[in-house]
Parts: structure tokens; C-alpha cells; sequence
């Protein structure tokens, strides 16, 4: 058996089709053109990258996209200032800071300082509160992203066993939470779990979050189960280059997995998608609308 690869790259084209469609209709029923503020601090190469990347997806989305650069000296005031002048922008629907931070700067404070409502990688406390309430939220892009290939492969997951190894603020547990809300049956897996294996193989649907190079080997899957692997790991490939693999060993898994995501080309252009999704949710929630049509 070969599973069927969920090509993360074609969902997201079609994602950010549909997105650059409704952005085009809200500024053309009510006005309104979408605003994504990226701010990053510092110089890290890997962070400018997705940075850029950002950028592009927002503008093609017909959207506006607006970036702050910080010097890495700068101090947590400034970086606090710039937030509360964004949070009081009107052409800013989202704001998104980039991390890591600078170790003389509060993440949890400076996360905390953005509006809950312009919010969109939705790690502010109300943000999480309001998914894990059932409430209307900006939800963290990147368990965003996998729950909408995992109903690419099941439209409903309704009753459907989920195992999510990981419980980070940022994937495993508001994983966990948007799966709940699908009616799946959940179980969260971490480091101090007993025999994941056996855990593991109970899975219908299993979402690995771990960052440890291909720990998760072919016989943990149970056969045929849709296997979403987010982890993203560098490790040394042929004649001196480094590779990406994911957490799941993909040449074990994809003999036994019904549906499987390659690494890279995965998970990780739908966090993207899901970036800009947030932004029109966001600016559509700001004006009092009801929930994009996507
Ligand atoms: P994290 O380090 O915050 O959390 C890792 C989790 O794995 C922890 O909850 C820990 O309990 C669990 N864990 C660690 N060792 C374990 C073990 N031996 N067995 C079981 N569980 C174990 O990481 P994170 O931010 O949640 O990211 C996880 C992975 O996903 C990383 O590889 C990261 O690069 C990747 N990631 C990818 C994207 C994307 O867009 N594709 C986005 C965010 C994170």
C-alpha cells in the first residue's frame, strides 16, 4: 500500500485563491482592503526569509501589507510603542510578530500587548480562551492549516480518533482544541507519554508535532490512518548540505499510512495561507461582518 500524499502546496494555491476572491469582494461591497503588519526584530536570516514570504502572499492576496524592521538593540518599550500605534491603526487588520525575540525582550508581554482582535497568529490569552470556549477566534495558523488538509482527506472528522503528539501552546494544544470542535475524539501526546507507540497506533488521524528528526517509525501507523506531520527538522543530507525531514520517518510511513504530507511541502504552505485567511477574518470581524465564505 502507498498512501496518497496531501500536497500542502496545491491546497494552499487554492486556499489563497479563494481568499484573494474574498478580499476582492469586501473591498468592493463594503470598502474595506485587508492590512497585515509583520514586525520583526533583528536580522535572523531564517526569520527574514518567512518574512518575505509573508509579504508576497499578502499582496497577492490583493491585500496591504505593512513591515516594521527593528534593529536587535531595540528595547522592549519601543517594541511595545509600535504595537499599541498598530493596535490604533485603522488600515491594520492584523498584526504579526516575528519570533523568536531578542532574549532581553518579553515575548509573553509583548504578545499579550497586541489587540485580541487584530491578533492573527491568535496566541493572545483571549484568543485561546475564545477557541477553547467555542467562541469565534483568531486560531493559530499552523493547526489551522492542518485541520483543513485533514478534511481535505475526511470532510467530516466527526468520531474519527485524532492522536496530536506535542502540546505547545503554538500547535499541540490549540491543535487539540480546533480538532474537539470537530467532534474527533482527542488524545494529546507528549514527552512523558507511556508507550507512545501503542498510542499512536490507536490513530485514525495522527498530527505529530514533536521537532525530533523521523520519530515517529512506520509501525506506530495504523494502517491506512492520515498522518499530518508539522515538524520541520534539519538535519545533514548528501555531499555536505543539510536536508529537511519532518517527525515522521516518510519512507516507513507512506507503506502503511492511508494519506500522508511530505516535509517540506506539507504543512507548512498552508501556515502561510493561513496567515492571510486570519487577516480577512480579522478584518471582516472588525467591521462587524459575519465569517468569510472560503
Ligand atoms: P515545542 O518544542 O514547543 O513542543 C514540542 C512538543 O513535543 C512538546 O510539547 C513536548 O512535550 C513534545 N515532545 C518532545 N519530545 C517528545 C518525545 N520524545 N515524545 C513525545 N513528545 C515529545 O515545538 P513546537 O513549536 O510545537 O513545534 C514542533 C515542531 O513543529 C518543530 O519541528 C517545529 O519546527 C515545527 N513547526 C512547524 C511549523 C510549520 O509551519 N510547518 C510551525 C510551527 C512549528
Amino acid at each position: 500500500m502507498t498512501a496518497t500524499l496531501i500536497d500542502g502546496k496545491a491546497i494552499a494555491q487554492e486556499l489563497r485563491a479563494s481568499i484573494a476572491a474574498a478580499t476582492a469582494a469586501l473591498s468592493k461591497e463594503h470598502g474595506i482592503v485587508p492590512g497585515l503588519a509583520v514586525v520583526l526584530v533583528g536580522s535572523d536570516p531564517a526569520s527574514e526569509v518567512y518574512v518575505r514570504s509573508k509579504s508576497k502572499a499578502v499582496t497577492e492576496a490583493g491585500m496591504r501589507s505593512f513591515d516594521h524592521k527593528l534593529p536587535e538593540t531595540a528595547s522592549q518599550a519601543e517594541l511595545i510603542a509600535l504595537i499599541e500605534r498598530l493596535n490604533a491603526d485603522k488600515s491594520v487588520h492584523g498584526i504579526l510578530v516575528q519570533l523568536p525575540l531578542p532574549r532581553h525582550i518579553d515575548s509573553t508581554l509583548v504578545l499579550n500587548t497586541i489587540d485580541p482582535g487584530k491578533d492573527v497568529d491568535g496566541f493572545h490569552p483571549v484568543n485561546a480562551g475564545r477557541l477553547a470556549t467555542g467562541q469565534r477566534a483568531l486560531v493559530p495558523c499552523t493547526p489551522f492549516g492542518c485541520v483543513i488538509m485533514a478534511k481535505k482527506v475526511h470532510p467530516s472528522l466527526s468520531s474519527l480518533d485524532a492522536v496530536v503528539i506535542g502540546r505547545s501552546n503554538i500547535v499541540g494544544k490549540p491543535l487539540a482544541q480546533l480538532l474537539l470542535a470537530e467532534n474527533a475524539t482527542v488524545t494529546v501526546a507528549h514527552s512523558r507519554t507511556k508507550d507512545l507507540p501503542a498510542v499512536c497506533r490507536r490513530a485514525d488521524l495522527l498530527f505529530a508535532a514533536v521537532g525530533r528528526p523521523e520519530m515517529v517509525r512506520g509501525d506506530w501507523i495504523k494502517p491506512g490512518a492520515t498522518v499530518i506531520d508539522v515538524g520541520i527538522n534539519r538535519v545533514p543530507g548528501e555531499g555536505g548540505k543539510t536536508k529537511l525531514v519532518g517527525d515522521v520517518a516518510f519512507a516507513e510511513a507512506k507503506g502503511v499510512a492511508g494519506a500522508i504530507t511530505p516535509v517540506p511541502g506539507g504543512v507548512g504552505p498552508m501556515t502561510i495561507a493561513c496567515v492571510i485567511l486570519n487577516t480577512l477574518r480579522a478584518a471582516c470581524a472588525g467591521a462587524g461582518l459575519p465569517e468569510p465564505k472560503i
